[in-house]
């Protein structure tokens, strides 16, 4: 009751969600009965959970903030989704979000922005900048997210939360209506690291709906954040710092913040090496063409048959007339870009030049991050260049909303889990900053432990 109270205060002005549960209420008062009568339940029964948009649900709209998916009623529930109505969980509703979770800043959502909580004229982040908002603005103390270049960790950084990338297949995607397949993760984001920890061990585990998911014996990530907070896993750590990855790239309260974290750290006896990662940097570059290539492929299938909207652009219109009236209706200016980016970029003749060569660089970015893990325990980073921009501020330059998401990128090219976690407010606008910490595949709770030490 006091999350909806919540929301009705305040998600006029934030704009967080796109759906409110209206059985929110009962579902509780039945999770309450089942306690009553005895029954044991896990720790998070009875916690609303604010979902993204982009996460199937049979009880509420999934539209992945699109108009061509206005309305949708999914038949089945992500995996992510009955894990935790199965933990006994309610499902609070569905978040905000850039268009098939494509942006950094939620302006691109086809239903009106999200805004920061911290300052309502700026952005909340993308493309989850739904889910990082409810869990700031306290409409819900639990959100799902997903990652496919920064979409969790960039919205935690900016609204002062945590958010975690899992390992790439740790996570099941099952129902998580796909971006680019190859780097897609579902994921927490919450305001404390062992919040995060309990929601990653209710979700995460290996699905057989889900190809890619991972057979993996993997530890709890709650107990992880538990040992962090409590006991000495700084004390001969090795954290490693990107030399290729100057000062000047980052706005200084971003920097400063991100040094004072790292002198703390130090302080509990992590050691600070320096490492290399020349590619890095190129990680962007490789990204916007391998995200655009995979979603036009993934996004084939809104062909006004199989899903959502379909217009009817005169009588007698043949299929394909009316598979472009509706994709020309349905889909918003970024989409479109990034289908026209995608196709071409994967057209006879430029296959080489441009996928070919993103896919080399991939490689010698997960290079980059095999030689670094030999030396380093966990690699950090500033989570993104910049606080919160203002809302409108780069919305007419995908150049520099791209840009933004030059640290986050990497983890997703190689793979590898990465956490955003608050590190206070930068000093010239006093707005929040995180710090990224990254970990080789399957290490995820080496980050739940540092994290929580940090925290
Ligand atoms: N900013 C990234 C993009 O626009 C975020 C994608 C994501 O993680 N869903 O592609």
């Amino acid at each position: 009751r006091a999350h909806l109270a919540r929301i009705l205060d305040v998600d006029a002005d934030v704009h967080a969600f796109l759906h409110v549960n209206e059985r929110a209420e009962q579902i509780a008062a039945e999770i309450d009965r089942r306690r009553a009568s005895g029954e044991t339940m896990h720790a998070l029964a009875g916690v609303p959970l604010a979902i993204k948009d982009v996460l199937v649900t049979t009880d509420m709209p999934s539209t992945s903030g699109s108009r061509i998916l206005e309305g949708y009623m999914s038949p089945f529930d992500a995996t992510v989704v009955s894990r935790a109505r199965a933990a006994g969980m309610v499902p609070l509703g569905k978040t905000n979000m850039d268009e098939f979770a494509m942006g950094s800043s939620t302006e691109h959502s086809a239903y009106g922005p999200t805004r920061n909580p911290w300052d309502l004229d700026r952005i909340p982040g993308g493309s989850g900048g739904g889910s990082a908002a409810a869990v700031a603005a306290f409409e819900a103390p639990l959100a799902l997210g997903s990652d496919t270049g920064g979409s969790i960790r960039q919205p935690a950084h900016v609204t002062g939360t945590v958010g975690m990338k899992p390992t790439y297949g740790g996570v099941s995607r099952y129902g998580a209506i796909a971006l680019a397949s190859s780097l897609d993760q579902v994921g927490p984001v919450t305001r404390t690291v062992r919040d995060a920890g309990l929601l990653h061990d209710v979700i995460g585990g290996h699905d057989p709906h889900d190809s890619t998911s991972l057979r993996h014996d993997w530890p709890s990530f709650a107990e992880a954040a538990l040992e962090g907070a409590r006991g000495d896993v700084l004390k001969g750590l090795r954290l490693g710092v990107i030399r290729e990855l100057p000062d000047s790239g980052f706005q200084a309260g971003v920097a400063a913040s991100f040094h004072g974290a790292l002198d703390a750290l130090a302080a509990h006896g992590a050691e600070i090496v320096e490492i290399s990662a020349p590619h890095f940097e190129y990680g962007v570059a490789a990204y916007y063409l391998i995200l655009p290539a995979e979603a036009s492929s993934n996004l084939a299938k809104f062909d006004s048959v199989r899903f959502g909207m379909r217009v009817t652009p005169h009588a007698g219109a043949t299929v394909e007339e009316v598979m472009a009236a509706t994709r020309e209706a349905g889909f918003g200016p970024e989409v479109k870009r990034r289908i026209i980016l995608g196709t071409y970029a994967l057209s006879a003749g430029y296959y080489d030049a441009y996928y070919g060569s993103a896919q080399k660089v991939r490689t010698l970015i997960q290079r980059d991050f095999d030689a670094a893990f030999g030396q380093v325990d966990v690699i950090a980073t500033p989570s993104a260049p910049t606080t919160a921009f203002r809302l409108g501020e780069r919305i007419d330059d995908p150049l520099q909303m791209y840009l933004n998401d030059v640290t986050t990128i990497p983890a997703n090219l190689a793979g590898v889990p990465g956490i955003s976690i608050p590190t206070g407010l930068a000093e010239e606008d006093g707005l929040p900053v995180g710090i990224q910490f990254l970990a080789p595949v399957r290490e995820d709770a080496r980050l739940y432990r540092v994290g929580a030490a940090l925290e």
